[in-house]
């Protein structure tokens, strides 16, 4: 059976269902592969599959012990025409570039690709445990996972789901998302921090004994939406597998011929699943990490020194504002060949001095990760110049990662087809798009969308047009000290 284990703990080993349901492993530890199962990506019938297949396909290698049926009818649930886009994850090709749309989902951003499925794939968990305790997921979100979460998770049976987003950290758009979220079972909260103050708190909560304990008195435990449970990764393998085979079938590329990936990163979870895809056996060169003026990764893959003795910024894209990029644990554990003690020993240097650094080994390992970052007016020019050469419309996420893209080809001289991944909707973030494009006036939310739909030619989707009028449902502001009160109260406990 395919394993994962603990990145502070490689003795532990545990199926993927129990680690779902999970969410964090003990001591702050987080799940991990502890290894790979390659796919025979030369089998042609890759050629010829639809979104769904490749779901099929990469979830089954990790959790090998689902019916087929079942995971047929999880799939087939999961990723409907709740996708505004047929081919749920649609290719574009921009000057000479690949993007790969991940936002045609519920909420207008990537983290749905994966929070589609990962409610059912719980279920469908809990139920081969014979688990009958209910579950709370906690979240901390800098924007985006908040709203795919409720989303996703709103209405389940046996489940209260808990945001907690940071109160002058997100974008109108994003926070009247998740503001007027419906359902009996969804709590949201407005944190006095940034995200980084959101996450750490949400995984201390996670690992106190004592909390857990009186959760557990009234049959309930936790688990994590957030890009720390492993369950999130795995379904967000399937694009880059997906992008790829589009490649090949458009002639762009032969089979076998290797791609670089761009990815606009903040917790490093969406290029972590690169990795994997690249593990999995598919033809990656490059796993190019963009980041914007938080650039803490870029100077991590650049040097090897984690740093976070910086100042957080406040950038036009703010679902990458972290300076605590939980996923790069992960990372850190297969760099150093899944030795947690080494892991742990860099995890308690950060705790202790906000600093670490990898040893040569671990350097070297790295090799296959570059990094640049892009500036607050590079990523508004992009925004700009994208629009006006292109008739292309991107959103400041997607412009960090295309601006990275073209500066890494440019000193790198490369001739790797490039894949961009494009995480959310330009329509979640008008004020500053409207702003990049100089055509920002201070009017109303709604009215800055017509304009900027009308001066584009670009349609406002649907689901953002849907809840201008709906009743603002959730509006609490608490103290990050708070958090655990409030967890209380939402559960009646
Ligand atoms: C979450 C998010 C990111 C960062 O992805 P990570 O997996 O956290 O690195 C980038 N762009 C958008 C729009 C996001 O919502």
């Amino acid at each position: 059976m395919n394993l994962l284990t603990s990145t502070r703990d490689n003795e532990i080993s545990i199926d993927y269902t129990n680690a779902i349901i999970k969410g964090l492993a003990e001591n702050g530890g987080l799940f991990v592969p502890k290894e790979f199962n390659e796919i025979d990506f030369s089998n042609p019938k890759f050629l010829n599959m639809e979104y769904k297949d490749y779901v099929i396909e990469v979830i089954g290698n990790f959790i090998n012990d689902i019916d087929y049926k079942d995971l047929k009818k999880i799939v087939d649930i999961s990723y409907d025409n709740k996708f505004d886009n047929s081919e749920i994850a649609p290719l574009k090709k921009i000057n000479g570039k690949f993007i790969v749309e991940l936002y045609h989902g519920p909420t207008l951003a990537f983290k749905d690709m994966a929070l589609s499925i990962l409610p059912n794939l719980l279920k469908f968990s809990k139920a081969k445990n014979n688990i009958n305790e209910k579950t709370v997921i906690l979240t901390a979100t800098s924007g985006d996972t908040g709203k795919a979460a409720l989303e996703g998770f709103a209405n389940i049976e046996n489940l209260d789901i808990i945001v907690f987003f940071p109160m002058n950290g997100v974008s109108p758009i994003q926070k009247r998302q998740m503001l007027t979220q419906k359902g009996e079972n969804t709590h949201v909260f407005g944190v006095d921090g940034n995200f980084d103050d959101a996450q750490s708190a949400v995984k201390k909560i996670l690992n106190d004994n004592n909390f857990k304990k009186i959760l557990k008195e009234n049959n309930y435990a936790f688990s994590s939406a957030n890009s720390i449970n492993i369950g999130r990764l795995i379904p967000q393998i399937v694009y880059y597998i997906s992008s790829y085979f589009k490649l090949v079938k458009l002639n762009e590329i032969k089979y076998s011929e290797k791609i670089d990936v761009i990815v606009p990163t903040g917790n490093f979870g969406n290029i972590l699943a690169a990795k994997y895809a690249k593990n999995l056996g598919l033809p990656i060169d490059k796993l190019i990490c963009a980041s914007n003026e938080n650039n803490i990764l870029t100077d991590f893959i650049n040097t090897g020194v984690y740093d976070l003795n910086r100042e957080f910024i406040k950038t036009i894209s703010p679902s990458m504002d972290i300076l605590i990029s939980s996923n790069l644990e992960r990372l850190l554990f297969h760099l150093a060949d899944n030795d947690a003690k080494k892991v742990n020993k860099l995890m308690a240097n950060l705790k202790d001095n906000g600093i670490y650094e990898i040893d040569n080994k671990m350097k070297k390992n790295l090799n296959d990760f570059k990094s640049y970052y892009c500036n607050e007016s590079n990523t508004k020019e992009t925004i700009k110049n994208v629009f006006e050469e292109n008739n292309y419309l991107i959103d400041p996420h997607t412009a960090v990662a295309y601006y990275v893209c073209e500066k890494y080809q440019n000193e790198n001289n490369c001739n790797n087809k490039a894949l961009i991944v494009s995480t959310a909707s330009p329509y979640k973030f008008p004020i500053s798009v409207a702003k990049s494009l100089e055509i920002y006036e201070k009017i109303d939310d709604y009215k800055l969308l017509k304009k900027i739909s009308s001066y584009t030619n670009t349609k406002i989707p649907n689901n953002i047009i849907s809840i201008e009028n709906d009743e603002i449902i959730h509006n609490k502001n608490i103290l990050i000290d708070e958090m655990k009160k409030n967890i209380l109260d939402s559960l009646n406990i």
